[in-house]
């Protein structure tokens, strides 16, 4: 299997007035159905680098990103950030960031939803995807109620319901308990070898 689902040429980043560059020269290429994890210290650019991954750089930030960014196809720079996010997922390391609905079902409802299918294949998605986290028990929850681990695998539950091609998690298991931590890590081993999706796991 080689068909490559990120390309990243020659990338370099520069946030505004920072002398330094926080990225400089990166070429990664990432094919279908990789399982990566992507490792470096603080402060070494791996956000900024997931950042040009979903288009968030340049289309949300300042800066000046030279260089290329394809996922699935698209020029991340040619193309709209909406466009971008169909085919790349993020879950961030703050699970407070990241959930937007009152209620465990609807935060991982929210992303199918603005893609506009219809309800039985929100309600199969959503399923799915509560099933595969292992959090269908507590779909009716608040999410101001649940735990930092249960909040990150409602949003990794959000993320899969989407089908992207591509998901991308940035630190997530470091605000978790080891327990949790250990859990997320293990569902994500599951899900590699049951779902056509490209994980690019982010530690530092
Ligand atoms: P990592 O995720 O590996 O810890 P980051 O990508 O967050 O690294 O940061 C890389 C570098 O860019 C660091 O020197 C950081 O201080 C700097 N940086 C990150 N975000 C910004 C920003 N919004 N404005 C200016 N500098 C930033
Ligand atoms: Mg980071």
């Amino acid at each position: 299997n080689s068909e490559t689902i990120l390309d990243i040429k020659n990338v370099s980043f520069q946030y505004p007035s920072v002398q330094e560059k926080a990225l400089n020269n990166i070429d990664l290429k990432i094919y279908k159905g990789e399982f990566i994890l992507l490792c470096g210290s603080s402060g070494s650019g791996k956000t900024t680098l997931a950042k040009t991954m979903n288009g968030i750089i340049p289309h949300l930030s300042n800066g000046d990103l030279e260089g290329n960014i394809v996922v699935n196809g698209l020029d991340t720079q040619k193309v709209e950030i909406h466009h971008i996010s169909k085919h790349i997922g993020m879950v961030f390391q703050n699970p407070e960031d990241q959930i937007f609905s009152i209620r465990v079902d609807d935060e991982v409802a929210f992303g199918v939803e603005c893609q506009g299918y219809k309800r039985p294949e929100i309600i199969k998605r959503v399923d799915y995807a509560l099933k595969k986290l292992r959090i269908e028990s507590i779909s009716r929850y608040l999410n101001a109620s649940l735990s930092g681990g249960q909040k990150q695998k409602v949003s990794i539950a959000s993320n899969l319901a989407m089908l992207p091609s591509i998901i991308v998690l940035d630190d997530p298991t470091t605000d978790l308990d080891p327990i949790s931590k250990q859990e997320v890590m293990d569902i994500l081993v599951e899900l590699k070898s049951e779902v056509d999706i490209t994980f690019i796991v982010i530690e530092h």
